[in-house]
């Protein structure tokens, strides 16, 4: 373990290592792959959270996995700090530049180079789009299951980097469950394999740390993903309740009732409205909240288990409940949800779109809690989210011309934040804490509970200069004796751990 100086982690790339770097991978990679125009540096300074931006120093557009190895060698040889981008998609500021180090694109990797049905799997590279990889499996009956709302347009590696979720993750998990295997570059700069082709390997899950790191432990170069047989039947249904109320009670009576739905997604009144300007979905007129919930499977199963559905969102008082007679209703319904966040856009300006979880059985509290605020505030929020999971997506509305109502949307999205918490849930359910929740770590963690994930970071990047500044409040280092607030950590009393 390398032990450095605090001062050499956050001083960054120096203008002359730059200089230096920025020439050496002139050298090594393709000319157009290798970007340091102010102005082409511009398209990459945010990711989806666009009120956050860095210019990076320089851009690099690797095609290989070599080529991102050499290029990690080139910063880490000169002390610069490097970022990994797929299709800057995220929505936490993962993939925001460092002003004074290299952002590395994945965007020319995106060869599919294996689809293996009879070992259920496929081998992508890390810029691969993730609905590209069920179009490439659907042919031979299969698919890949994880299914972000942006899968149109993300990346593979950065659903790794995420552990990304989606609407039927409640059925078959997140990205984590459907990576069979990683080849990585570490911060050193070294090409490594992690998982194994067996389904259970010896030694510590070094890919599960990895999966869910937010770039920060290296770089992704090459992804074996799990692939699914497509199930025989899907059936799709849209319930109109009066409130949020109803739907929630819905959703636990469901779930109670052992029925484990591909999805089940809600959106109250006022998502429902933004989504009918911007896609004209049709969902029932009057409704405070709808229910979509779908289920796949066996012909026999789904049809039993259906009929539950549909009595338990009864019972709790849906009004009308329209089931999809084919792929194309489907895709009607699903337009709707898969539609929101973006559609919110038409009934507001300017909005957040915030990330938290909690239990499922307290969605009727933190439901009304979140309405008393917003009614107590003036701060307007749309909520739309995956219920099966407990994962909420409040979208707090806002007018960014207003004085002061960017700050007042941020308070009403950080109280939401606490009221996760305070229910025993977490501050991200999918879309990782980045740049932009760090500020919340340290409600959600004690500081000696970051003192040891920390250490994990430092194992994999004891310089610090992979995705510098992301997830922790306080970067330290391996060198970094624990600070001001830490003390000794019991592990490390206990004599279970060394102090690094
Ligand atoms: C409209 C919309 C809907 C969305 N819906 C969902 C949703 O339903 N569920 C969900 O989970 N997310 C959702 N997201 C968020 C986002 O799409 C996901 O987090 C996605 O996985 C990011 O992929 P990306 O390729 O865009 O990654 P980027 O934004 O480029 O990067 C994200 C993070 O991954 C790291 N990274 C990227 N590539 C690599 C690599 N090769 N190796 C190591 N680290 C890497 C980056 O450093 C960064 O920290 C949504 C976003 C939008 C805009």
């Amino acid at each position: 373990m390398q032990s450095a100086s605090i001062e050499a982690e956050r001083a960054a790339g120096s203008p002359a290592a730059l200089d230096t770097a920025a020439a050496e991978f002139r050298a090594a990679l393709p000319e157009t792959a290798v970007i340091t125009d102010p102005q082409r540096l511009r398209t990459y300074e945010c990711d989806g959270l666009a009120s956050h931006r860095v210019i990076p120093a320089v851009v690099v557009l690797p095609e290989t996995a070599e080529q991102v190895r050499d290029v990690v060698r080139t910063c880490a040889a000169h002390g610069i700090p490097f970022v990994a981008r797929g299709a800057g998609t995220g929505l936490s500021g993962g993939a925001l530049p460092h002003s004074s180090g290299v952002l590395v694109v994945t965007s020319r990797m995106r060869s599919i180079v294996e689809i293996d049905v009879v070992n259920e799997r496929a081998v992508v590279e890390p810029g691969v789009i993730n609905l590209d990889v069920t179009k490439a499996a659907a042919p031979q009956g299969y698919y890949f299951a994880p299914d972000p709302s942006s899968q149109q347009v993300c990346s593979v590696g950065g659903n790794v980097a995420e552990n990304s979720g989606g609407a039927h993750c409640l059925k078959y998990g997140f990205t984590v469950n459907h990576i069979l295997g990683l080849e990585v570059v570490t911060p050193d700069g070294e090409l490594v394999e992690l998982g194994s082709d067996a389904r259970e390997a010896p030694g510590y899950d070094l890919m599960g740390a990895f999966i869910g790191s937010e770039g920060t432990l290296g770089i992704v170069t090459k992804i074996t993903v799990r692939l699914l047989r497509k199930p025989e039947v899907v059936q799709t249904l849209l319930a109109g309740f009066p409130s949020t109320d109803e739907a929630g009670a819905a959703v636990s009576a469901i779930i109670a009732d052992g029925v484990t739905p591909a999805a089940i997604e809600m959106m109250d009144a006022l998502a429902i409205e933004a989504a009918e300007q911007a896609v004209q979905c049709g969902y029932p007129e009057g409704a405070g909240a709808v229910l979509v919930v779908e289920l796949d499977g066996p012909a026999a199963e789904v049809e039993h288990t259906f009929a539950e559905v549909e009595r338990h969102c009864r019972a709790r008082g849906a009004f009308e409940i329209r089931v999809a007679a084919d792929d194309a209703e489907r895709a009607m319904i699903w337009k709707g949800r898969k539609s929101a966040f973006a559609a919110v856009g038409r009934i507001s300006p300017d909005y957040i779109v915030q990330d938290g979880v909690i239990p499922r059985t307290a969605l009727p509290e933190v439901l009304g809690r979140i309405s008393r605020l917003s009614s107590e505030s003036g701060v307007r929020v749309a909520n739309v989210f995956h219920a099966g999971d407990g994962n909420l997506h409040p979208l707090v509305l806002f007018d960014d011309a207003e004085p002061g109502a960017g700050e007042r949307a941020e308070a009403v999205s950080g109280a939401i934040l606490d009221l996760c918490i305070e229910h025993g849930g977490s501050i991200t359910g999918e879309h990782g804490v980045g740049a932009d929740k760090v500020k919340y770590m340290g409600r959600m963690f004690t500081d000696q509970d970051l003192d040891t994930m920390q250490r994990v970071r430092c194992a994999f990047d004891p310089v610090g200069i992979c995705n510098p500044g992301k997830v922790f409040p306080t970067p330290r280092l391996c060198g970094e004796v624990p600070g001001r607030r830490t003390g000794v950590h019991p592990l490390t009393e206990a004599g279970l751990a060394d102090q690094f």
